[in-house]
């Protein structure tokens, strides 16, 4: 879709620093790390990954059964979650303006949360 940012950042019009690409599925950095998580490193930035379908919808019930199943049963978001530092993360998806939604291109943040053993959560880039 012409006017929607992340149509654009699969086309390669807006820059982002990208992850993960396949035929269906896009994972990039948000462009707004959240600063929070485990009180150890409370203030210091934790990485936030998008991933994305291909296929331009709004809301989940407009997205292909395949390209959904790719993000979460290959477990896509968990790869990239893994590549950011931290093997335990949230998978959050705002499905609908009521839910926070902003973006009308379905996406699911990946959210680390590093333990203070796994270094804090900033051994960005993933070795
Ligand atoms: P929502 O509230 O729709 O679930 O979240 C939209 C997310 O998209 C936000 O976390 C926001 O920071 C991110 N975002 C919005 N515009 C851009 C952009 O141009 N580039 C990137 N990388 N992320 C964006």
């Amino acid at each position: 879709m012409a006017s929607c940012i992340f149509c654009k950042i699969i086309k390669g019009d807006i820059p982002a620093f990208k992850l993960f690409e396949s035929e269906k599925v896009l994972a990039f950095l948000d462009i707004q790390p959240l600063s929070y998580g485990h009180a150890v490193c409370a203030m210091l930035p934790v990485m936030i990954i998008l991933v994305i379908p291909k296929h331009h919808g709004a809301l989940l019930t407009d997205i292909p059964d395949e390209a959904l199943s790719e993000i979460l049963r290959k477990p896509v978001a968990k790869k990239v979650a893994v590549a950011s530092g931290a093997e335990q993360y949230n998978l959050l998806q705002n499905n609908g303006r009521l839910a926070h939604q902003i973006v009308d291109h379905v996406h699911f943040h990946v959210i680390p949360k590093p333990s203070p053993e796994e270094g804090l959560g900033i051994s960005w880039p993933a070795k």
